[in-house]
């Protein structure tokens, strides 16, 4: 009889802790909203890859290992944003392999970009790249755009709104990306991303530098939820 009773009024205790929690989580700052990008697929395209080293400076340096490093910042935000995130590759190699659809090793790489990306069912294909020139004075982001699709073009400015938050070079008006391969061929909403200039020495110790790669990850990241969220 005790054990009884015990247990009746353990029950509106338990009641009372759990209103009490709900209550106060409920109506409380923290809240239970959703992070951001729930439910969205993103796939993050570090450019290159493998024998495919892309640009590179006088010293070597190449670009397929910045866009790599950049691109696990990148699926780290906009995975903390909640996104599910798919990169089309982990590691330094090509991925013509994937594809038989071209006689061009180059093409079949990037023929395998966007069969991965319409295989992942994305909203987004965000393609990383680091530019070059031959005058070394050159330096800033270009944001390219899919030359049909508002979606892009709306999206490449975003990114390039908060990219120019990063620092005083990324000023430049997106462009429409008529000669790229992915931007041509995806269904997907598709942007390239030059983020600057791998010949300008003051960017390219920039680009190298951690801390500055998580800053332009969190600031493509805050330009996708801005996106899908119309803020
Ligand atoms: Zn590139």
């Amino acid at each position: 009889m005790v054990s009884c009773a015990w247990r009746n009024s353990l029950v509106p205790l338990a009641l009372i802790l759990l209103i009490t929690a709900a209550v106060g989580f409920g109506m409380g700052k923290v809240g239970w909203s959703l992070p951001p990008l729930v439910g969205r697929i993103i796939v993050v395209d570090p450019g290159h890859g493998g024998i495919d080293g892309g640009t590179h400076d006088q010293q070597g340096l190449l670009e397929k290992n910045l866009n790599l490093e950049i691109a696990h910042w990148l699926r780290r935000s906009l995975k903390e944003a909640g996104a599910f995130v798919v990169l089309t590759r982990e590691g330094d190699h090509e991925l013509s392999y994937l594809s038989n659809k071209y006689k061009s090793r180059h093409r079949r790489d990037l023929n395998s970009r966007v069969l991965i990306t319409e295989k992942s069912r994305a909203d987004l294909l965000l393609s990383i790249h680091i530019n070059a020139a031959g005058n070394s004075a050159h330096r800033g982001s270009i944001i390219f755009f899919q030359p049909d699709s508002t979606e892009s073009k709306s999206l490449a400015l975003l990114i390039q709104e908060e990219l120019s938050k990063i620092g005083p070079h990324h000023t430049r008006s997106p462009l429409a990306g008529r000669v790229y391969y992915i931007l041509r061929n995806s269904e997907a909403t598709a942007v390239l991303l030059e983020l600057g200039f791998i010949t300008n020495q003051e960017e390219k110790k920039l680009l190298s530098d951690p801390q500055y790669q998580q800053a332009i990850a969190r600031a493509i990241t805050a330009a996708v939820i801005r996106h899908f969220t119309h803020k």
